[in-house]
């Protein structure tokens, strides 16, 4: 088996690409065959090597390696000129100057479901001729097969009048050339499917395929919204970079992607790229639309996040602070070994990685103050408690998570206050805002010393 994945470097990878790049990648490594990766970069005004270096580092950091490529199809414009010139002569295709207003006319003459077909003139541009009987079937795996009528279908145009060649006819001798022998891809290509199976039985009568059958096809669903409406900006994240930047895990996007539109079969949810790898089939991808929920994924994020080590979660917190935060290294260096002890302690708190800092940021330096928080909770019975969680604290000797705990507790067990009357003005005082990782191992992580003295400037501001 060889599969392809073809993106044209005219944007940065989007989510509907890494999920067909993904399915390719799956399948290969499924039928441990091989992956082959070409850009489609023909269209000079709108491909640039910033799109095509973004792309290639969106699949590298989505681990979606490839094992040949990438082939640029500019490369391949010799090869292109050349299929072309034999299919001229051999007469599969012909230049025509028909604009279309002809084409218009023709249909108006021989009815609006009349292929058209084009007299040779000699220059301008260049069609293929579309035999008038017979049918070019789609063979594809998760639609099934659907036959398309010669006599319906325009001869296509496959090069302009300045030579170059069209995207129906590149993709068909690149995928021929490359011995593609499944082409994996949305569903919006489907239509383009007969025009290149034309091109590629030519090609084949030329003799320029060898002895290799056509390929055969799996159009993939398309993506929508949560709202049922075609995938778009406005649903959140869109590209892999986006995804990449909001703090996902690339294994969590792996698993989510693959879900877009496949399933294992027995409503599994969480799957490591290994089962995928072992699991996947094009039988089991849908027809109908997928639906990306950032929601889910945030949740499926989180139980990525959670298996992690902390020693893993710490180092994958630092490459994402330091290279997508712009974090000063400093604030993490000076104090080896803060980062694993706080990723240990806020694991169960955070779906991403972005979601680190807000919570957690406060070990590693003064923290900012939430002036709704400190109004809640350090008004006049606030900062009383304060007074008397500081005097107990101080009292803890062995600062660990056990005893700052059993000396937070007892001042609960003493005082006829719930706990969040003693525990919410401590946290705004240690960490500037009510929500953080648990308020015991906070305050230990923290340590003595900190801990009291970011009481003291609580109570010294006088709220
Ligand atoms: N270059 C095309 C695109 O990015 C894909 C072509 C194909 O997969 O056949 O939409």
């Amino acid at each position: 088996m060889r599969v392809r994945f073809a993106p044209s470097p005219t944007g940065s990878l989007h989510i509907g690409g890494a999920r067909t790049a993904l399915y390719n990648w799956l399948l290969a490594r499924h039928e441990h065959g091989t992956f082959v990766l070409r850009i489609e970069d023909t269209d000079a005004e709108r491909s640039t090597p910033e799109n095509v270096a973004q792309i290639l580092d969106s699949l590298q950091w989505l681990a979606l390696d490839y094992d040949e490529g990438p082939i640029m199809q500019t490369d391949r414009s010799a090869r292109h000129q050349e299929v072309l010139a034999s299919l001229l002569a051999a007469g599969f295709a012909y230049r025509s100057s028909a604009t279309a207003e002809d084409v218009k006319a023709f249909k108006a003459e021989h009815g609006a479901d009349r292929g058209y077909r084009g007299e040779n003139e000699g220059a301008g541009a260049v069609r293929l001729r579309v035999p008038d009987d017979g049918a070019t079937v789609v063979h594809d795996v998760i639609r099934g097969d659907t036959r398309f009528e010669h006599v319906h279908l325009d001869d296509p145009v496959i090069a302009r009048a300045d030579g170059s060649v069209l995207y129906n006819f590149a993709v068909a001798i690149d995928d021929l050339d490359a011995g593609i022998t499944i082409v994996v891809r949305g569903e919006d290509h489907l239509s383009n499917t007969p025009k290149q199976l034309l091109v590629l039985a030519a090609a084949q009568q030329l003799g320029l395929g060898g002895e290799r059958p056509l390929p055969v096809y799996a159009h993939l669903p398309l993506l929508h919204g949560p709202d049922g409406k075609k995938l778009s900006k406005r649903h959140g994240a869109a590209s892999v970079g986006e995804l990449r930047d909001a703090g996902y895990l690339p294994e969590a996007i792996r698993n989510y992607l693959a879900l877009l539109g496949w399933g294992a079969g027995d409503d599994e949810t969480v799957l490591s790229t290994a089962e995928l790898v072992e699991r996947f089939t094009l039988q089991r991808v849908s027809r109908n639309p997928a639906r990306f929920d950032e929601t889910k994924l945030r949740w499926l994020n989180g139980i990525y996040i959670r298996k992690l080590a902390p020693g893993e979660l710490a180092a994958c917190l630092r490459g994402f602070l330091l290279d997508q935060q712009g974090l000063d290294p400093d604030l993490l260096d000076r104090n080896p070994g803060l980062l694993e002890q706080a990723a240990a302690i806020s694991q169960e708190k955070i779906h991403t990685l972005a979601d680190f800092w807000p919570l957690a940021g406060f070990f590693f330096g003064e923290p900012e103050l939430d002036r709704a928080a400190a109004k809640r909770w350090l008004g006049a019975d606030g900062v009383a408690m304060l007074r008397e969680i500081r005097v107990d604290l101080a009292g803890v000797d062995s600062f660990d998570t056990t005893s700052v705990q059993g000396s937070l507790e007892a001042i609960v067990a003493r005082g006829s206050a719930k706990p969040g009357a003693v525990y919410q003005p401590l946290r705004v005082a240690i960490c500037g805002r009510t929500v953080s990782p648990g308020i015991f191992e906070s305050v230990a992580l923290l340590g003595k010393e900190t801990t009291l003295r970011r009481i003291d400037a609580a109570l010294d501001r006088g709220f």
